[in-house]
């Protein structure tokens, strides 16, 4: 069982760090099962879980969306194109320790944070219709 596991697992990590793309579950679970017929989603969702958890792989929450999981674990942020929902990192150094820098007033416990910037890709400039 154990082995069995870990073959699960490094399916899995492998497929995300294939995927330059910041895929969702989803796309992962898709990618893996065109190879591996038999896999269940539930395992491949439950396997991306344990690596995030692991700090194998990085999960980027999106508000309003399905989770997003990144090979990069180094400190970076991201961007999400408005129209295609498309994620990207973004080339800024991240900044160390950012909550230190709130004024915490009101005795908040800041345990994370997530930035997320948004615009549009160049790719859906070029098919651009809706003045922004
Ligand atoms: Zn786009
Ligand atoms: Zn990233």
């Amino acid at each position: 069982m154990e082995r069995r596991n870990t073959v699960q697992k490094d399916l899995v990590l492998n497929a995300v760090k294939g995927m330059k793309s910041h895929p969702t579950a989803d796309q992962v679970y898709n990618l893996i099962s065109k190879d591996y017929p038999s896999i269940g989603k539930g395992t491949v969702y439950r396997n991306l879980n344990i690596l995030a958890e692991s700090g194998e792989i990085k999960k980027i929450e999106i508000p309003d969306g399905a989770d997003r999981f990144d090979f990069n674990t180094s400190e970076h942020y991201h961007s999400q194109c408005i129209e295609c929902k498309s994620v990207f990192d973004v080339n800024f150094d991240a900044i160390p320790d950012l909550e230190k820098h709130i004024k915490n007033t009101d005795n908040f416990k800041f345990i994370s944070y997530d930035i997320l910037f948004k615009g549009i890709c160049s790719e859906c400039q070029k098919n651009q219709t809706k003045e922004y």
